[in-house]
């Protein structure tokens, strides 16, 4: 048995819905620019080029319900409401275990200047408490294809997309990662964000929804 210097940090997971097991998360990638309405809404070109997949530590989920510190270094803290796919051991349906809702929550000031010296935009989106993801719902109890992604600020609503507008879709996305960043299972995919994302204050609510799944609720305190 591996002697540990110091005791190791005890695996991050998620609960499943209707069940008392949970879903040991391994890595968290996300795709940007996935949606052309939100790509033209960040001043970019909505053709399909390369998807662009960045990460995130699994020590930045947030759970449902959970008030979250405005973070640290930024005065434009942004929502994207996104579709979580999580991967799991079996090779049925692309591996797909199941579905959530996530959060990308962005330090946008921090990316748009590291966007304007060409550099890295880590520290903008893979910061502490920057990956809100509701429980996760098992694939075969559910049909997200004709599902709605929203989210509401406060009880106004300031996302509201078909996720059928994905320009990169749940399969592709899987065999991109599989051949280029070792996808295994107990991996998150956040899959991108429509159009609408904006600016959360202290004391704002949000409400995350895809028809069929857990909602995703945090509280900026
Ligand atoms: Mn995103």
């Amino acid at each position: 048995m591996t002697k540990f210097a110091f005791t190791p940090h005890d695996t991050v997971s998620l609960p499943i819905t209707g069940s008392d097991e949970r879903f040991p998360v391994r890595r968290i990638y996300c795709v940007g620019r996935n949606y052309a309405d939100h790509v033209t809404e960040m001043g970019g070109d909505a053709s399909r080029s390369e998807p662009t997949f960045f990460t995130k530590a699994a020590e930045t989920i947030v759970h449902s319900g959970t008030d979250i510190p405005y973070a640290p270094n930024t005065s434009n803290l942004h929502f994207e409401i996104e579709l979580v796919v999580a991967i799991g051991p079996d090779d049925i349906n692309d591996g797909i275990f199941g579905y959530g809702v996530g959060i990308d929550l962005t330090r946008r000031d921090v990316q748009s200047a590291a966007k304007a010296k060409g550099g890295p935009w880590d520290r903008a989106k893979n910061f502490h408490r920057s990956a809100p993801c509701s429980a996760l719902t098992r694939a075969e109890t559910v049909d997200i294809t004709a599902a709605n992604l929203s989210i509401t600020k406060n009880g106004e609503t300031m996302q509201n997309a078909p996720l059928s507008q994905m320009i990169w879709k749940t399969p592709e996305i899987i065999s991109r990662l599989r051949e280029d960043m070792d996808l295994q299972p107990g991996d998150l995919i956040y899959t991108g964000t429509p159009a609408g994302v904006g600016p959360v204050a202290i004391g704002d609510e949000l409400s995350g929804h895809v028809d069929g799944l857990a909602p995703i609720k945090v509280r900026f305190i």
